[in-house]
């Protein structure tokens, strides 16, 4: 028999509201997997797995808020999608600059507070806020941003929800000094830092993940790179891979090294040969 209480229990755990579906959103963000290339991968995982535990049990505070901040294409938004997926949460929402191109700040604004808002409403919410400086118009140039939008996420970073529901918020961003200048940094509970690949071990650990490159190939890779300085993003890696893929298998490996030197990617100080 099926009484009140199971009903409002599946209301609260089981029904996926429709306007909080963003599970579509998630797959797009992780189409391309997670690849741990190194250990400092599973420790973002496991350390965003822990706070959204944090987020979860019962008696600690309602408001759990992440800052997931790294160099550009180092695989913050996927890392946040991650997380935002394992935990599970009933009501799961991405607020991205993409969504709000042509907003003026104050719709902006109000969209970012109706997202909050329809989150306060479910037990358990998780907020995925993408690219945080975008957001917030934040040019480089300037330097100029939207103070609007920026005084109305840092209410909503600080804000508890109402007794008894949980908010787990993951933001992004690349540009980490920008917001400890802007004062936002220590509204966030915690932050991850998302590294680059700088080891040719983990070059080598991403491309073995692939059929582009022989053995022979990855061993030629590896000895052109080992002793130097690998410096890339996860997602500049992959686009770089996606490109060999179209050359030549006879000069696949040296096309993409060229590639990654030209990128500023790889420092070999000499000609590749
Ligand atoms: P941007 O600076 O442009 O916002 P980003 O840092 O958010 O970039 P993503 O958009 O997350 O980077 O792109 C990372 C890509 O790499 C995704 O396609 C993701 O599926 C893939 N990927 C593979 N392995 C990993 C990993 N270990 N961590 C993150 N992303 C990974
Ligand atoms: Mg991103």
């Amino acid at each position: 028999q099926v009484c009140k209480d199971d009903f409002l229990h599946a209301l609260e755990y089981d029904i996926k509201p429709a306007f909080g579906a963003s599970a579509e959103a998630l797959e797009h963000f992780l189409a391309r997997g997670i690849i741990t290339w190194g250990s400092s991968v599973s420790g973002i995982l496991e350390d965003g797995t822990l706070l959204t535990q944090q987020a979860r049990v019962a008696d600690t505070f309602g408001l759990v808020s992440v800052l997931i901040e790294g160099p550009p294409n180092s695989g913050k938004t996927a890392l946040a999608a991650k997380l935002a997926k394992d935990s599970d949460f009933p009501f799961v929402k991405v607020c991205s600059p993409e969504d709000m191109v042509g907003f003026t700040e104050t719709a902006k604004c109000l969209q970012i507070r109706k997202i909050f808002d329809d989150a306060y409403r479910s037990q358990l919410s998780c907020i995925l806020v993408d690219n945080i400086e975008r957001l917030l118009d934040y040019g480089s140039i300037g330097p100029r941003y939207s103070n609007l939008t920026l005084q109305a996420l840092l209410v909503l970073l600080k804000k508890q929800p109402p007794k008894g529901k949980k908010l787990l918020v993951l933001c992004t961003s690349s540009r980490k000094q920008v917001l400890e200048e802007m004062e936002m940094l220590s509204a966030f509970t915690a932050v991850l830092h998302v590294p680059n690949l700088s080891q040719p071990e983990e070059l080598i650990t991403v491309l073995e993940q692939f059929d582009l490159f022989t053995k022979q190939d990855i061993h030629k890779i590896y000895n052109q790179i080992s002793g130097h300085n690998v410096f890339i993003g996860i997602k500049k890696l992959l686009a770089l891979i996606d490109m060999a893929r179209q050359t030549d298998p006879k000069v696949r490996v040296i096309k993409f090294l060229t590639k990654m030197e030209e990128e500023g990617c790889l420092d070999l100080g000499t000609m590749i040969h």
